[in-house]
């Protein structure tokens, strides 16, 4: 069917679904905010809620005790992802999805994760006040540790959602202090209130995350909005670069096999091999270590690591032979050797999920523009299984994994309300 204007029947179907999208609370959704910053406050402005400690179960009780008011159910997995349900009046279907997380960096600031798990669940209750039924049902997942920085890796929770780390490996993980994964989680379960079980794995009908953008980019455009496009690929290398260990006041410079002089040479050439004029690739030396590190000895030893990143797998590929490629063989007399040791490929979100993204913020009149992520969150692993996109919303002066981190309200609210059009739009609703 196509109408006079040239729209096709769909279309208009779906234009009417987000013009009657309900309006989003923007109170309760800032209180929220408030409330949960308020568990492992650091009092310097941040929070400390590390994944399975008892300040991450005190935030995820909170939200439970507000999506239990709502007579929303709740289902845990095997490795602690919690997943909260709005029914729909058609339960066989599969569920439309969004969702992040509760857990942060030990110096964390308050919105990186708790705006999507907050923006979800406002668009529950913002469907409810409206009235709205929804022939599919729509769920809220809160994924267990994302951050990854008291048990490795990040993103544990949908890496083993969507099978790409084994449960077992995951569960025998440990902290710095020697506890496991699996005995953390199990008394993690006792300061939640008791759940319902149910099977690792999940396929939705499509998954939107909104989350902060941790990065400069929409505050510097002036953005309201990203449209995330997907997620850049990621190769770690660890470089060993060898010499000869020799006295500082006996040796002459032009006797000597000095790894720290052998290992900056490296690094510039490897600088200049990166020269990206578009200045979309990421090339970082993260970690530097000098052996023996003794003031009077020449170095006879470094280690050093590579963080390589790009939204387009082949020319990460190219970037990451050329590591292999520079690093090996000799340098001033010094032996070099790279070791890849994790390669992420690039993740694509599907097309009319970001299409959707798109237009609900074009029908807000928000500014906005796509992105690809430089940061991995959930969604990766969720858009292996499940059609998915994300929402960004700036965050100020691109602040974040830092107690700093701020977000402006008008930000929060468009990102909930984008969210709650596209999620709306997916829903195939029924007034
Ligand atoms: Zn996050």
């Amino acid at each position: 069917l196509t109408t006079s204007a040239g729209f096709q029947h769909s279309e208009l179907m779906e234009m009417q679904r987000i013009l009657t999208a309900p309006h989003i609370n923007s109170t309760r959704l800032w209180e929220r905010h408030r409330a949960i910053a308020q568990i492992g406050a650091t009092g310097r402005g941040g929070v400390n809620r590390q994944a399975l400690t008892p300040e991450d179960a005190e935030a995820r009780r909170l939200v439970l005790s507000w999506s239990e008011a709502r007579n929303y159910s709740t289902t845990i997995d095997a490795i602690g992802n919690l997943f909260i349900r709005r029914p729909g009046t058609h339960p066989e279907l599969a569920p439309v999805m969004t969702g992040s997380h509760l857990d942060t960096q030990p110096t964390g600031g308050n919105f990186d994760g708790v705006f999507g798990v907050l923006a979800g669940l406002e668009v529950f209750e913002s469907l409810d006040d409206a009235g709205f039924v929804t022939k599919r049902p729509i769920e809220l997942v809160i994924w267990m540790n994302e951050e990854g920085s008291r048990f490795t890796p990040a993103t544990m929770g949908s890496a083993v959602c969507s099978g790409a780390i084994p449960l077992s490996n995951a569960l025998e993980t440990t902290d710095s202090n020697g506890t496991t994964v699996r005995d953390a989680l199990s008394k993690h379960l006792t300061q939640l209130p008791k759940l319902e079980k149910r099977n690792l794995g999940t396929k939705g009908f499509a998954f939107v995350e909104a989350h902060i953008e941790q990065g400069p980019i929409l505050e510097a455009t002036g953005c309201q909005i990203g449209v995330v496009t997907g997620i850049q690929g990621l190769c770690i290398y660890e470089v060993e670069v060898v010499g000869f260990e020799a006295h500082a006041g006996t040796t002459p410079l032009s006797n000597r096999r000095d790894a720290l002089v052998a290992a900056v040479d490296l690094i510039g050439k490897l600088q200049d091999e990166f020269q990206d004029p578009a200045d979309v690739l990421r090339f970082t030396v993260g970690k530097f270590e000098v052996a023996p590190g003794s003031p009077n000895t020449v170095p006879g030893r470094v280690n050093f690591t590579i963080d390589l990143r790009h939204p387009n797998a082949e020319v990460l590929g190219r970037v990451g032979d050329a590591v292999m490629r520079i690093c090996a063989g000799e340098i001033k007399r010094c032996s070099v050797t790279a070791r890849p040791m994790l390669q992420s490929k690039p993740v694509e979100f599907h097309p009319q999920i970001i299409d959707i993204v798109r237009s609900a913020a074009v029908r807000r009149h928000l500014r906005h523009m796509n992105l690809v992520s430089g940061a991995t969150h959930d969604s990766k692993f969720m858009s292996a299984q499940t059609p998915t996109a994300m929402i960004f919303v700036p965050c100020e002066k691109g602040i974040s994994h830092n107690e700093a981190e701020n977000v402006r309200k008008e930000d929060l609210f468009a990102g909930t309300q984008v969210l709650c059009d596209a999620l709306v739009a997916l829903l195939d609703t029924e007034i």
